[in-house]
């Protein structure tokens, strides 16, 4: 019962509004801006854009990698970035009026920096345009490359957002084989002791885990554990589901009351925020978390 959720859509909501800028974002022939909320047909579209979130997927809609839990297009070579979106994404962003907004993309290990420096530039540009605009960028592991996490540490963004997605023992069969639990644990790390240098801006990092992939309570709480030791300040928890019957099927759908025992467990273990529940995605409501995180 507790997926259950209003379709998205309607005249004259947020939703159809936001729908309708995107599509305006499309010129001379390029594609217009893609949202990761689209691509990756994620179940709170209509919360969230009808309240003014929304997550831009920048460097194309199609991804090197092929996680078996994942809907977005992949290609072992796909279109090279387009130059001028950091600017098309900077302008129609600061047109939004929104306060908060997560930049994310597919992983492109087919760049020598995996996109790092498309990122940072449109991230510089978005700060440019409307300082007060607070920016989350989700993103890959870099294949651990620590100079592409270093250039986007640096780039004057809020929050650095690596997902862990699963347990170790479960990252084989989840992830695609370029990832690893202890790469992405370095990537999150190396951020983090990037964001606390004298005279930095200060960076949170943020990571995600989805349940229901037969994963134990022990390896969960064991995840948890290992992102605090590497100072991660945000943890969302949320219930995988299957996009289509090509993916991984789901083990188990965790209850929401267990949900919240996971979150009063990451409390206690000094996350700053924790977000924990069926519907919880990586950016749902990534601004108000954000918020919440930084009240020392
Ligand atoms: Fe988009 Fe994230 Fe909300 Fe899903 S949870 S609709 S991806 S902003
Ligand atoms: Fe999907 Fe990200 Fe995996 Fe690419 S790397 S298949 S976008 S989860």
């Amino acid at each position: 019962d507790w997926f259950h959720v209003p379709a998205p859509g309607g005249a004259n909501t947020r939703f159809a509004d936001l729908k309708e800028s995107l599509e305006k974002t499309a010129h001379e022939g390029k594609p217009r801006l893609a949202t990761v909320c689209e691509e990756a047909q994620c179940p709170n579209i209509g919360e969230c854009w009808n309240g003014g979130t929304a997550t831009i997927m920048l460097l194309g809609d199609t991804c090197t990698r092929g996680c078996k839990f994942c809907a977005v297009k992949t290609d072992a070579a796909p279109e090279p970035p387009d130059e001028e979106e950091p600017w098309n994404t900077a302008d129609a962003v600061t047109q939004w009026g929104v306060d908060y907004i997560v930049l994310t993309s597919v992983d492109r290990d087919d760049l020598p920096d995996g996109g790092a420096a498309h990122f940072a530039q449109t991230v510089g540009l978005l700060k440019l345009r409307k300082p007060s605009l607070r920016v989350e960028c989700l993103v890959s592991d870099f294949q651990g490359d620590l100079k592409s996490v270093a250039m986007l540490a640096q780039s004057g963004l809020d929050v650095y957002a690596h997902n862990i997605e699963t347990v170790e023992r479960l990252q084989p069969f989840v992830r695609d084989k370029r990832a690893s639990y202890k790469q992405s644990l370095s990537v999150l790390k190396e951020a983090k002791r990037l964001g606390e240098l004298p005279g930095a801006q200060r960076v949170y990092t943020k990571s995600s885990i989805m349940l229901g992939l037969g994963e134990t309570e022990a390896e969960i709480l064991q995840t948890m554990h290992d992102l605090r030791q590497v100072g991660v300040d945000v943890l969302t928890l949320g219930q995988y589901l299957r996009p289509t019957d090509h993916h991984l099927a789901v083990v188990d759908y965790v209850t929401p009351e267990r949900f919240e025992y996971y979150r009063q467990q990451g409390e206690a273990m000094g996350f700053r925020y924790v977000a924990s529940g069926p519907m919880v995605r990586s950016s749902y409501k990534a601004g108000e978390l954000f918020m919440a995180a930084m009240m020392d």
